[in-house]
């Protein structure tokens, strides 16, 4: 089952069950406990308004979680999964500007990075906390399409490797276009490319992770309660701009992709703070 969220007829945004022909059906009341109940007729999904398929409380990120991309970025494998966070206000929509940061450390470098999202649930009402590998995939309300986008400069020389930073800066975290529930996929064997301007930048395989969706749940769960709806960036693998040699750094007027198996293509344009600067002076 596929879900979408989209602005409703009182213009906030709510949940719906894409059907696949381009048109969708309001959930009621939402995913949660379970995204079944479905409201109302089946209405086309306006082109150009489909939101993030969530607004998480809490945006989890593992770095260095592809065995290629580690060997890349001259890393050894992590002993246990790198963790790193992304504020809520990076969230950002299918189809919308992927922002540059504005002179930031003389050039901030933004890079792409390609990425399974996992969007976490509940299981008989309760969120994930303290739960083994086994169940934790019980956890798990489904999957996504996510673009870590990354300014290298704060991530790795701002002061010694300032991942929230270089990582954090608004529009950072686009999420979409549909949440695919976890009864539909297997998240250890999907595909996963990333494009720049429709050229193929990365392409792996989930069988590539060191850390499976399941360990990581798990591991993140220690202590901690995984509130629904947080979502869990599982790394991205090996294809980033900064490894390249010549190293390759997002532009203004550039298009960036990330599709997965069985979930679709997030696209998003890319533009400066300078250029939005200016169009907003002239508007
Ligand atoms: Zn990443």
């Amino acid at each position: 089952m596929n879900l979408t969220r989209l602005p409703g007829p009182d213009g906030a945004p709510h949940f719906a069950r894409d059907l696949g022909d381009g048109t969708a059906r309001w959930l009621a009341p939402g995913p949660w406990p379970k995204p079944e109940t479905v409201r109302g007729a089946a209405f086309p999904i306006p082109a150009d308004e489909r939101l993030a398929p969530i607004e998480p409380p809490d945006i989890f990120c593992i770095g260095l979680n592809y065995r290629r991309h580690a060997a890349e970025m001259g890393s050894d494998l992590p002993e246990h999964p790198v963790v790193f966070m992304k504020p809520g206000s990076a969230l950002n929509h299918p189809g919308a500007p992927i922002v540059i940061p504005a002179g930031e450390m003389d050039g901030p470098e933004t890079d792409s990075e390609a990425e399974l999202a996992v969007v976490m649930g509940m299981k008989n009402g309760r969120p994930a906390r303290d739960v083994s590998v086994d169940e934790a995939l019980d956890y798990v309300l489904g999957y996504t399409c996510g673009n870590d986008v990354s300014a290298r400069r704060w991530q790795k020389q701002g002061g010694g490797g300032q991942w929230c930073r270089g990582k954090g800066f608004d529009s950072f975290c686009p999420l979409g276009p549909v949440l695919v529930t976890a009864d539909a996929l297997d998240p250890g064997n999907l595909a996963i490319t990333g494009r720049l301007n429709g050229e193929v930048m990365q392409s792996s395989h989930t069988r590539d992770l060191i850390f499976s969706v399941a360990e990581i749940v798990s591991f993140l769960s220690r202590d901690t309660t995984l509130r629904p709806g947080s979502v869990i960036l599982t790394g991205t693998p090996e294809g980033v701009g900064v490894a390249r040699d010549p190293q390759v750094f997002l532009r203004d007027g550039d298009v960036v992709e990330v599709e997965i198996e069985g979930v679709g293509t997030l696209r998003n344009p890319v533009i400066s703070a300078e250029t939005r600067a200016a169009a907003a002076g002239d508007a």
